[in-house]
């Protein structure tokens, strides 16, 4: 069999905040004749995106990510056979705790020809946008990206390798891990992290609605516990989150642009 001539497009739309899109996601989101978004694709995104496409909410409820996976899959080898310009539009990167990866194998897998278009993942956005550098000299040698979001039927317990987080020179971002905030923080500190590495708890990073939680490990459940933080939040650990005190430049409520005026 031969790939489809039309590719569908993996498109990564980034944080949040519209004007973080690429040039090209851009203008492939205005050529569009179909695009299936995700529940973390801003409603300010999908008004940049071809008014005459049909549009279709890929949203997951996340205990049932798997079957409704397969369900997306499916659907979008049937569009792809249907419509010219197909587009699979994802928060942040598409390859980045997006499973846009198993989107692509799938498609793959059924001749399907892909192009995959990188977005600015939530540990850009927000790292940007809270003034929280992932690496600064002297205090940060590396960066982990971390799901904190368990396997079904597994224990994050389980899921992850501790000892390999423990360094206080590297920077952690964990995507996914407000709910299990309180096993994250006592494994971390089980494994050498000091109780009172600095901690960030960035909710709806880069847009209007951005909060920002500062804690230290040690208390981090308890602080989360304590405030209204929500989902999407990311998490960053480590000396670098210190930082926000002098480079704190963005005011929520205030759209960069309007703000230089
Ligand atoms: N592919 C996405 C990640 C999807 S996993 C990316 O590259 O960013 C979903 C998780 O991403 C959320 O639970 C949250 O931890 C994080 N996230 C995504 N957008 C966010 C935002 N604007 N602010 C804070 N966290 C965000």
């Amino acid at each position: 069999m031969t790939k489809s001539a039309n590719p569908v497009y993996l498109i990564g739309a980034g944080p949040g905040d519209p004007d973080l899109l690429t040039m090209k996601a851009y203008r492939l989101l205005q050529q569009a004749d179909v695009i299936v978004y995700d529940l973390l694709v801003s409603d300010e995104i999908l008004a940049l995106t071809n008014p005459d496409a049909m549009r279709i909410f890929a949203g997951k409820a996340a205990r049932n990510h798997h079957m409704l996976q397969e369900d997306i899959n499916k659907l979008l080898v049937q569009l792809a056979g249907q419509h010219e310009r197909v587009v699979r539009l994802k928060g942040g990167d598409p390859f980045i705790f997006g499973r846009g990866s198993e989107e692509a194998l799938y498609l793959a897998a059924h001749d399907i020809a892909f192009e995959i278009v990188p977005g600015i993942t939530a540990a850009g956005g927000c790292s940007a946008y809270a003034g929280i550098p992932l690496t600064h000299r002297n205090l940060s040698r590396a960066v982990q990206f971390i799901t904190g979001h368990s396997m079904r039927g597994k224990s994050i317990d389980d899921d992850l390798n501790w000892e390999t987080l423990s360094d206080p020179g590297t920077t952690l971002v964990i995507y996914m891990g407000l709910i299990n905030a309180e096993t994250i923080s006592k494994r971390l500190i089980a494994a050498g992290r000091p109780e009172n590495t600095p901690v960030a708890v960035i909710q709806s990073g880069t847009t209007s609605a951005q909060r920002v939680l500062l804690t230290q490990l040690d208390r981090l459940k308890e602080d989360v516990d304590n405030s209204d933080i929500s989902s999407p939040a990311l998490m960053i650990m480590g000396e670098v989150v210190g930082l926000t005190h002098k480079l704190k430049w963005f005011s929520p409520g205030t759209a960069p642009e309007e703000k230089r005026q």
